[in-house]
């Protein structure tokens, strides 16, 4: 194994006392079947190698361990699933941002790889902002949807390249991990559910096969092309943020936080 100064579970000690770093990206994923081309981890595979481009362009940035499971309950029906109660993962969730804060650490970006967190890293970061506000927090809860507004809009062929295991998924799969892929088995299934309003289904109401989207038009061309922009777009908004001190305030909002709370006034 090579050994990679951004991964925290790579350094020792001595390599955190010689170069410290000040802000760290959380990296969540998740364990469910991603159909008979993707593996089970991509959510987390994809979610950690993503955080690692990203941390490689951005200065004292290191990477946690990117959390495997989430809450999957609704994919249960495909094998193999390993699910975390939402209670359970806002707890762990919020026991990490507490234990970065306990070490020090003011600024954090988390990256997610799987719908389902979505909810827990709501509750769970807003609780923790709430407990500590001056410390920073920033997520990209959905990059396929970050993606959607940094790419030309007939840049995917199919359901604008979204799906679970789809067109989007397994292309950025094939640019980060492609012995893992296996694109000669490509299959899914795109959804005919209705528009404006939110459909809360049971996976296997969309699909037989673990997928959904059309794989079969994903390349690995297309996932180097979405990997450069988003990691140039996120690498580039941490940047500025670190710029700015991470004080994305207004400069009014600024002079009247200084005057104290509001209440009472
Ligand atoms: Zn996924």
């Amino acid at each position: 194994m090579e050994k990679n100064l951004r991964e925290i579970q790579h350094q020792t000690a001595a390599d955190y006392q010689a170069g410290p770093f000040e802000k760290v990206i959380l990296p969540l994923g998740s364990l469910e079947s991603h159909g008979p081309h993707l593996p089970f981890g991509t959510d987390s595979l994809t979610a950690y190698l993503l955080a690692l481009e990203v941390a490689r362009r951005v200065p004292k940035t290191a990477v946690l361990p990117s959390l495997p499971y989430g809450m999957s309950e609704v994919y249960r029906d495909f094998s193999f699933t390993v699910s975390l109660r939402p209670e359970t993962e806002t707890a762990i969730i919020g026991d990490i941002l507490e234990s970065v804060y306990r070490e020090g650490i003011r600024r954090v970006c988390i990256l997610n790889g799987h719908d389902g967190n979505i909810p827990s890293i709501e509750i769970a970061t807003r609780m923790v902002k709430a407990a500590h506000p001056e410390m920073k927090i920033v997520s990209v809860d959905a990059w396929w949807n970050t993606l959607e507004k940094l790419l030309p809009p007939d840049f995917f062929e199919v359901w604008n390249g979204l799906g679970h295991g789809g067109e989007g998924e397994l292309s950025i799969a094939l640019a980060l991990f492609p012995e893992l892929c296996e694109p000669e088995n490509a299959r899914g299934v795109v959804p005919r559910l209705p528009p404006y309003i939110d459909v809360k289904w049971m996976f296997s109401e969309l699909t037989d096969c673990g997928a959904t989207g059309d794989p079969t038009r994903a390349t690995r061309e297309k996932g180097i092309r979405m990997k450069k922009i988003l990691v140039e777009t996120i690498a580039g908004v941490l940047t500025a943020l670190d710029e700015s001190g991470w004080d994305y305030r207004s400069p009014e909002v600024k002079e009247r936080n200084l005057r104290g709370r509001y209440r009472n006034e």
